[in-house]
């Protein structure tokens, strides 16, 4: 009698894509002496895998994914046809 390994199978709940970026940073590292002043970092990056605590952090400026400027896009990444520049 040997181990009887069934493979599993795991069929992925079928959801919409929409795609999300972050984009600059927005937090005021000034806010407590009355100032404002960001960091200058332009976009997010997650600072580790998504679904752990540390996709949330932005590996570039240390802040919070929340006070990156959030946007959403529900197109297809690229459609060359409509966009501004001449070479996509
Ligand atoms: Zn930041």
């Amino acid at each position: 009698m040997g181990p009887l390994q069934e493979p599993k199978v795991a069929a992925p709940p079928v959801k919409k894509e929409k795609v999300v970026r972050y984009r600059e940073c927005r937090k005021n590292h000034a806010a407590r002496i009355g100032g404002y002043a960001v960091d200058g970092c332009m976009e997010f990056m997650a600072a580790g895998e998504e679904g752990t605590g540390a996709a949330l952090k932005c590996a570039a400026c240390g802040c919070h994914r929340s006070f990156h400027k959030r946007e959403v896009e529900r197109e297809a990444p690229c459609d060359c046809s409509s966009v501004t520049s001449p070479q996509c």
